[in-house]
């Protein structure tokens, strides 16, 4: 996926060279050359990374960074700091910064490219949610980042429990957070129903057995369990030398690790990343749950809590093909409140919702599993019934008739007798599967749903509290 990329540099051939970099791997590339310029650019442009060059010494671009993460241009867009002076404590200055990583700018191209392409993977996968909620500051985002720092549980995977035990002894005095020493094979044979997994795996590579550390990342992405945690790979130095280590490590973050450490175990780096993975992951949870949130609201009755008409209309063309296939016929309700205005005139408004709450509450717990109730109008309810005959059907609407009507409705002081009204239509199986029926599902439906308005109509002509079945089933 092709990204934007600022590059940062206030030497111009710097800038050149990384640049090419870039756009060798088809990102599109802007440059700055200083703070000033770099901050109207992230403005002008929203870059989907930032790439600081090693023209910046060691100090200038941990501010540097610091400035991005600080303005509201920039804030939350990922940086990726080069520097000639690289040492462990440049990267943990770095990610102390509020940086992603510092790589020496001598790194393998496959490394640098691969970490690129995971911090825009994650980018896009944020920007896409969000797209389809609503502005960062309505998603929470923008609240005070302590509410991330609750205990989370980390899983530490490797080989042998005692390296294990010392990793979590080490990291035990810089994080908050629970720490389980796991064997591999444990993590993948665990149930998901042992409760919620780990937010977060710190792997570790193991150099004799340079594959079972992928594949176990690989394995980890295809889980619904733990698809969603993150993974950090821990790897150090192995026979092939740093080059094989920086290769594998660049495959471990296209496989879909959140972070890798080349350099082996490193107390307080992996505690930092530790920390940024696991903010990260919760950003991902609490957009992804308010996107849930939010469709499930917009197909349920808020009044109710039944499904509203817009869930009901496809749902019920999924109902007429299954019958297509299957051969077996399926039913339509609909079920009307009687002079329910009467109601409203009397008691007022309130009231009204309190009965249809009620209603809506013993329709419910009178039909099956499988059956499909919702609220399509104010006072007017659609059940379908799958696999489901004329005997079935008839017997079911009688039963819901006699619910509303053989025990009065509470509502506040009040009780009140209320009745409802039932159509009833069968679905013609032929008619669903007509020339045509496929290209317009919609169009044999609505002849159903009018059969069972027709004979809604006639149930209320005949004096209400009344089943009727629409014609062409009788
Ligand atoms: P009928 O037996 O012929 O169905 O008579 P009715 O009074 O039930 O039918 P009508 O269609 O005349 O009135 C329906 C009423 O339902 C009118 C409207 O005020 C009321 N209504 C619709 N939605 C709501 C709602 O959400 N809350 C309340 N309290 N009333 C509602
Ligand atoms: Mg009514
Ligand atoms: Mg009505």
């Amino acid at each position: 996926m092709p990204g934007q990329i600022l590059v940062i540099d206030p030497v111009a051939a710097n800038r050149i060279v990384l640049r090419s970099r870039v756009t060798a791997s088809c990102h599109s590339a802007v440059q700055a050359d200083g703070p000033g310029e770099a901050l109207a650019r992230a403005a002008e442009n929203r870059p989907d990374l930032i790439l600081l060059g090693p023209g910046l010494a060691g100090e200038d671009a941990c501010d540097m960074a610091r400035r991005l993460a600080a303005a509201p241009a920039s804030r939350g867009i990922p940086v990726l700091i080069l520097t000639r002076s690289f040492s462990p404590d440049t990267v943990r200055d770095a990610l102390l910064a509020g940086a992603e990583d510092a790589l020496d700018p001598g790194a393998q191209e496959g490394f640098l490219q691969a970490r690129i392409r995971c911090l825009l993977r994650h980018r896009g996968a944020l920007d896409e949610f969000a797209a389809r909620s609503l502005t960062e500051q309505q998603l929470g985002l923008g609240e005070d980042r302590a509410a991330f720092h609750r205990p989370a549980t980390i899983a530490l995977v490797t080989q042998q429990a005692v390296k294990g035990r010392a990793w979590r002894a080490a990291l035990t005095p810089l994080l908050p957070h629970r720490l389980d020493w796991h064997a591999p094979q444990a993590v993948l044979t665990g149930s998901a129903e042992d409760g919620p997994g780990p937010e977060l795996y710190v792997v570790e590579d193991s150099p004799e057995a340079p594959d079972d550390s992928l594949r176990f990342l690989a394995e980890l992405r295809s889980r619904g369990a733990t698809r969603t945690a993150a993974a950090i790979l821990v790897g150090g130095p192995g026979p092939g030398g740093s080059e094989s280590v920086a290769r594998r490590m660049a495959m471990a973050l296209d496989i879909g690790a959140s972070d890798v450490m080349r350099h082996g175990f490193a107390v307080e780096e992996l505690a930092l990343r530790c920390t940024l993975q696991l903010a990260r992951k919760r950003d991902g949870d609490r957009l992804r749950n308010r996107v849930q949130d939010g469709l499930r609201e917009a197909m349920r009755d808020p009044l109710t809590g039944l499904y509203n008409r817009r869930y009901a209309m496809p749902h019920l063309d999924r109902i007429a093909a299954r019958a297509v296939q299957t051969g077996r016929r399926f039913a339509l309700m609909m079920v009307d409140l009687d002079r329910f205005k009467l109601v409203n005139d009397t008691y007022g408004h309130a009231t009204g919702d309190q009965v249809l709450v009620e209603t809506a509450a013993r329709l419910a717990e009178n039909v099956r599993e499988q059956d499909l109730l919702a609220r399509i109008g104010g006072e007017e309810f659609l059940i379908a019934m799958p696999e489901t005959d004329l005997d079935n059907v008839r017997r079911a609407a009688a039963r819901l008739r006699r619910v509303m009507a053989d025990r009065p409705v509470a509502a506040g002081p009040e009780r009140l007798a209320v009745t409802v009204s039932i159509g009833i239509a069968m679905a013609d199986i032929p008619a669903f599967r007509a020339p045509g029926a496929l290209q317009a599902p919609g169009l044999a439906m609505r002849a159903l749903m009018e059969q069972a308005d027709r004979a809604l109509y006639r149930a209320k002509a005949q004096g209400r509290n009344t089943v009727k079945i629409g014609r062409s089933a009788a």
